[in-house]
């Protein structure tokens, strides 16, 4: 690894050329040879999580799989918030392009989508120099920033509205499963909350 990134106040070297150096490396070393795989998912599976820090290694051991098993897309909450959107596009993609055939919602205990508040983040951005105006003009244009924003106030209700979206989707095949889980960050461990076998 290297540590170049912060040398007490001095920086060296932003994250970006940090990530670029490592990469001429990982490259030149072919340490990519041993994730050489398909585009296509040989588990037959999609799998829609949360992007929490937590799950990026933890989620995939978790349920057994590694490159090249699953098509795995990631969002704030593992939400699918549109039913044509760009999730919905990914999963569709997924079935019909790529031979996906059972469909995973993962959401997790303890998601940051639980917590957040709306009137906190817009006042972040105020804060970042984001102007009343252009808040007002986007509210004016029918951009309700509130709801986009919204609190989750219930992560098991949530992957289930998200399975009920992805299974009622007028273009989504009556062979494909959709499954909701619950998974503990810390154990791994899967809370069945939806069976889209039964
Ligand atoms: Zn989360």
């Amino acid at each position: 690894m290297l540590h170049l990134f912060d040398n007490g106040g001095d920086i060296l070297v932003n994250r970006l050329e940090e990530i670029l150096l490592f990469n001429r490396h990982f490259v030149e070393q072919r340490e990519y040879e041993p994730f050489e795989t398909s585009k296509f998912p040989d588990k037959k599976l999609v799998v829609l999580s949360c992007m929490d820090t937590r799950l990026i290694e933890l989620l995939p051991h978790a349920m057994n799989f590694k490159n090249g098993d699953a098509k795995l897309i990631k969002n704030a909450g593992a939400i699918v918030s549109h039913p044509f959107g760009s999730i919905m596009r990914s999963i569709i993609v997924a079935v019909y392009d790529l031979g996906a055939e059972d469909v995973c919602v993962v959401g997790h205990y303890g998601c940051g989508m639980t917590s957040i508040d709306p009137e906190q983040t817009m006042q972040k951005m105020l804060d970042q120099g984001v102007s009343e105006d252009t808040i007002k003009t986007l509210e004016f244009a029918g951009v309700d920033l509130r709801a986009w924003l919204k609190r989750v106030e219930s992560i098991p209700d949530s992957v289930r509205e998200s399975v009920e979206v992805i299974r009622s989707h007028p273009l989504m095949p009556k062979y494909v499963k959709v499954h909701g889980l619950v998974i503990d960050p810390h154990t791994g461990q899967l809370d069945v909350v939806v069976n889209g076998y039964e």
